[in-house]
C-alpha cells in the first residue's frame, strides 16, 4: 500500500496545470506518466543569456536586446523569411520568422513599439539577426528573461521551457519526506534533504550544478541506488525463504573427491563450502558461481551435483550449446561413474527408443544426473526428484528458461555459472539479488598467453608462422567474427578465409559456422579435438566453447570489433596445456587511441575482472557484452560510472539495513519504506536467475 504522503507524487502528469490530452502524452514520453517522473528529470545543460546591443552582439551567443520596431518586410518569394526590422541606439536587430501566415506579426509588433527580445544571435557584418526569438515581451513590462536557464529533454511539440514549467509545478507539489538516509552519513557527505536536493537540481546556476557529481545529484543518485539495492536485497531474502530439500554430502561425494585427478584450489574449496552451506540450509539456493574462463567452475558444480545425487535426489547441468553439453558429458561421466552414479546426456538430437529410455530413467529416478541443452526444458522431460539445476554460461539463458527448469521440481536449488567478467558495478546491479561465489584463483600451472596485436596487412607473416607451429604438431583456432550486415556475407568471408588457409597450410583446415547442422558441427569439432584437423576456422564465438589442450594459437580477425571481455574469453581457449601459447589479434586500418589502449589491456593482464573494469572505464560505461539489453537497470539520476563509489556504499548500506531491521520497523526503516515505494523498483527490471 502506498502511503498518503506519496499521493501527490504518484498523481498523473495530467493533474498539473496546463497539461491536457494534447501534451500529456508528450510529457509522458520525455519524463514518464506521473508527477514523480518530472521531479526526477534532470536538466541536461544550461543556457546563459546576456544583455547586449546591436554593436556588441556576438554570433552564436544567446543575448537580450531592447529594441524599437521600425518596419515589417514580407518577401514576395515563397519560402523566404519574414523580417521585422528593429533598432536600438547602436544599430539594427532584425527578428526573423519562417512560415508566417496572415498579419498577426504586424498586429502584435506595430511599428514604433518597444520590446525586450532574446534569442540566439546571427551576425552578418553590421547586421544582427535573431531567428525566432525565444523571449519577446513589451519593454514597458520590464521583464528580462532569466540569465541562466536549465535545458530539459524536449520532444516535437513540447519545448524545454514548457517541460521546465511543469517540472517546477511538480516541485511545488512535492512534499517534505521523512529522512531515510543515515544521519551520520548525510552529514559526512554534506548532503541536503531529499526535497532541498530536488530544489537544487532544478535551479542550477552554473555548470558544476548540472554535473553528476554535484552534491544534489549525488544525494539523489544515492537515494536511487539505495532503493534499488534494497529491492534486490528483499528479493534475495524472499527467494531464500522458499523451503528446499536439505542435502548433505554423502558417500558418493567422498568417492568423487578421491577420484579427482587434482586437488581443488582454495577458491574452489571456498565456493564449494558456500554452496554446501546453502544446500544444507533447508532453504532454496540461488547462487551465482562467477569465475574467469578456465578457473574450474565445472568441477565445483559437479561436486554439488554429486552431493545431491548422493542424497537420493536428481541434478541437471544445462549448457547453452550442444557441443558444450556433449563436452561436459564426456568429461564428467567417468567422474560420476567413479562415484557410483549414473547420468545421461539429453539433447535435441535424441530420437525414438533411445530418447524414451532416457526419459524413463529420469522419470523413475534410476538416473541421478542429466546433462543437456535446452532439451531439458521440454514438457515431456520429467524428474522423480529434481533438487538442483546448474546452468552453465548463465547469461545465455533467459529468465523464462530458468523458470521452466526450476518448475520441474518442487523446490529446486539453482546454481548459475558465469564466466562473463563483469565489473563489480555491474555485478552489484545485475546480480544483487543472488548470492555470489567467486573463483578468483586459477588452477596451478597455467602459462600466460603471449598476446600481440598485428595489422591485417601483415597476415602473410602470421600464416607463415602458423605453418611452422602446426608443423611442430600444435593446433590453432582462427576466428572470423560476425562483422558484416548479413550473416551470409560473413559466412562467405569465412569460407573464403578457410579456402585461403587450406591453400597455404594444407587440407587439415576445418570450418565451423552457425549455419551448419548440429551433427555437421560435431563432426568438425570432434575431428579437431582428436587432432585430425590442425586448424579450426570458426565464424562465431559460440562454437568455440570447447577445451582442446593441444590448441596453442588463437588468431582473431577484426579484433577491434570485439568487446574486450569477448576477446579475453576467446583467448581463454588456448593456454590450457603445458606448451607456450599465443593469441594474435589482427586489426584493420589505423587503431584509435582508445582501441589501442583496449588491446593493450589484453596484452598486459589475464585477469578477466581487471580487463572488464578497464574496458568499462575506457568506454565510459558503454555497453559491455550487451548487458544493457539483458536487464541493466535504467537509473534516472544515478550513473554507474560517475557514482561508482555510491553504488558500493549503497550495497553495503542496504545489506546492513536489511540485516538490522528486515521488516523496516525502526524510524529509519519506516522512512526507507517510503524511499522504496518512491522508486518502486519492479522486479522484472533486473535479469537474474530466478
Ligand atoms: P571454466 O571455469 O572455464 O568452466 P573448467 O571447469 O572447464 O573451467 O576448467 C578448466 C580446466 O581446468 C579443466 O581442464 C579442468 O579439468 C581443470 N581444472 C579444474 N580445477 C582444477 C584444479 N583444481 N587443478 C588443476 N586443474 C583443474
Ligand atoms: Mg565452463
Amino acid at each position: 500500500m502506498r502511503p498518503e504522503i506519496l499521493f501527490p507524487l504518484f498523481a498523473e502528469v495530467s493533474s498539473l496545470k496546463g497539461v491536457g490530452p494534447r501534451n500529456a502524452p508528450l510529457l509522458e514520453k520525455v519524463a514518464g506518466p506521473i508527477v514523480r517522473d518530472l521531479l526526477l528529470l534532470a536538466p541536461t545543460s544550461l543556457i546563459f543569456r546576456e544583455r547586449a546591443t546591436a554593436a556588441t552582439a556576438v554570433e552564436g551567443r544567446i543575448q537580450t536586446f531592447e529594441v524599437t520596431v521600425v518596419q515589417h518586410q514580407r518577401s514576395p518569394k515563397p519560402g523566404a523569411p519574414y523580417k521585422v526590422r528593429a533598432t536600438d541606439a547602436t544599430g539594427f536587430v532584425h527578428l526573423i520568422y519562417f512560415k508566417v501566415f496572415g498579419d498577426h506579426l504586424e498586429r502584435k509588433l506595430p511599428v514604433g513599439s518597444r520590446w525586450i527580445v532574446s534569442g540566439r544571435v546571427e551576425r552578418f557584418g553590421s547586421e544582427v539577426q535573431i531567428p525566432h526569438p525565444d523571449h519577446l515581451v513589451p519593454a514597458d513590462k520590464g521583464e528580462e528573461p532569466p540569465s541562466v536557464e536549465p535545458v530539459y529533454p524536449a520532444t516535437a511539440g513540447l519545448t524545454s521551457r514548457q517541460v521546465r514549467r511543469f517540472v517546477l509545478q511538480a516541485l511545488e507539489a512535492a512534499p517534505d519526506l521523512p529522512e531515510w538516509q543515515d544521519e551520520a552519513w548525510l552529514k559526512r557527505e554534506g548532503w541536503a534533504s531529499w526535497r532541498a536536493s530536488l530544489a537544487r537540481l532544478h535551479a542550477p546556476e552554473a555548470e558544476p550544478d548540472i554535473s553528476p557529481v554535484s552534491s544534489a545529484r549525488r544525494r539523489l543518485a544515492y537515494d536511487e541506488l539505495l532503493a534499488h539495492q534494497l529491492a534486490l536485497g528483499r528479493r534475495r531474502s524472499k527467494r531464500r525463504a522458499v523451503p528446499a530439500p536439505v542435502i548433505a554430502p554423502g558417500k558418493a561425494s567422498a568417492a568423487l573427491a578421491a577420484a579427482l585427478p587434482f586437488a581443488l584450489t582454495g577458491a574452489q574449496s571456498r565456493a564449494l563450502a558456500e554452496i554446501r552451506s546453502d544446500l544444507t540450509s533447508g532453504r532454496r539456493m540461488s547462487r551465482l558461481l562467477h569465475g574467469d574462463v578456465g578457473s574450474g567452475k565445472t568441477v565445483v558444480a559437479l561436486s554439488a551435483m554429486v552431493d545431491v545425487a548422493s542424497a537420493g535426489f536428481q541434478a541437471t547441468l544445462m549448457a547453452p550449446t550442444e557441443i558444450l553439453a556433449r563436452q561436459h558429458f564426456e568429461r564428467l561421466k567417468p567422474l560420476w561413474e567413479a562415484a557410483g552414479l549414473a547420468g545421461v546426456l539429453l539433447s535435441g538430437r535424441d530420437k525414438g527408443s533411445g530418447r524414451r529410455d532416457k526419459l524413463e530413467r529420469l522419470a523413475d529416478g534410476r538416473t541421478a544426473i542429466a546433462v543437456g541443452t535446452h532439451a531439458l526444458f521440454q514438457a515431456e522431460v520429467r524428474f522423480r526428484d529434481l533438487a538442483l539445476a546448474v546452468m552453465d554460461e548463465q547469461h545465455r539463458f533467459g529468465v523464462s528458461e530458468r523458470q521452466r527448469l526450476q518448475d520441474k521440481g518442487e523446490s529446486v536449488h539453482v546454481l548459475a555459472l558465469s564466466a562473463t567478467p563483469i565489473p563489480r558495478t555491474l555485478e552489484l546491479t545485475q546480480f544483487g539479488d543472488l548470492e555470489v561465489s567467486k573463483l578468483d584463483e586459477k588452477p596451478p600451472g597455467r602459462k600466460p598467453v603471449a598476446t600481440r596485436a598485428i595489422p591485417t596487412a601483415r597476415i602473410g607473416d602470421v600464416v607463415a608462422r602458423l605453418r611452422q607451429v602446426l608443423a611442430s604438431g600444435a593446433q590453432a583456432y582462427w576466428i572470423c567474427p560476425l562483422v558484416a550486415e548479413s550473416e551470409l556475407s560473413d559466412l562467405a568471408a569465412a569460407e573464403e578465409r578457410a579456402r585461403d588457409l587450406t591453400a597455404h597450410l594444407g587440407d587439415e583446415v576445418g570450418l565451423v559456422h552457425g549455419q551448419m547442422s548440429g551433427p555437421e558441427k560435431d563432426a568438425v569439432m570432434t575431428a579437431f579435438a582428436e587432432g585430425r584437423l590442425k586448424l579450426l576456422v570458426a565464424t562465431t564465438v559460440v562454437e568455440v566453447g570447447v577445451d582442446v589442450p593441444n590448441a596453442t594459437i588463437m588468431v582473431i580477425e577484426h579484433a577491434e570489433r570485439f568487446g574486450l571481455a569477448q576477446l579475453h574469453q576467446l583467448r581463454g581457449r588456448v593456454g590450457r596445456g603445458a606448451a607456450e601459447s599465443a593469441c594474435i589479434l589482427l586489426y584493420d586500418g589505423q587503431l584509435s587511441e582508445t582501441a589501442r589502449a583496449r588491446l593493450d589491456v589484453l596484452r598486459r593482464t589475464e585477469d578477466g575482472f581487471e580487463i572488464a573494469e578497464t574496458d568499462w572505464a575506457l568506454r565510459g560505461g558503454g555497453d559491455l557484452l550487451g548487458l544493457k539489453q539483458s536487464g541493466f537497470p535504467d537509473y534516472r539520476l544515478a550513473d554507474p560510472v560517475a557514482h561508482r563509489d555510491l553504488l558500493f556504499a549503497a550495497a553495503d548500506d542496504a545489506r546492513l539495513c536489511l540485516a538490522r531491521d528486515p521488516k523496516f520497523e525502526s524510524d529509519r526503516g519506516r522512512a526507507l519504506r517510503i524511499l522504496c515505494q518512491l522508486y518502486d523498483w519492479r522486479p522484472e527490471r533486473t535479469d537474474a536467475p530466478a
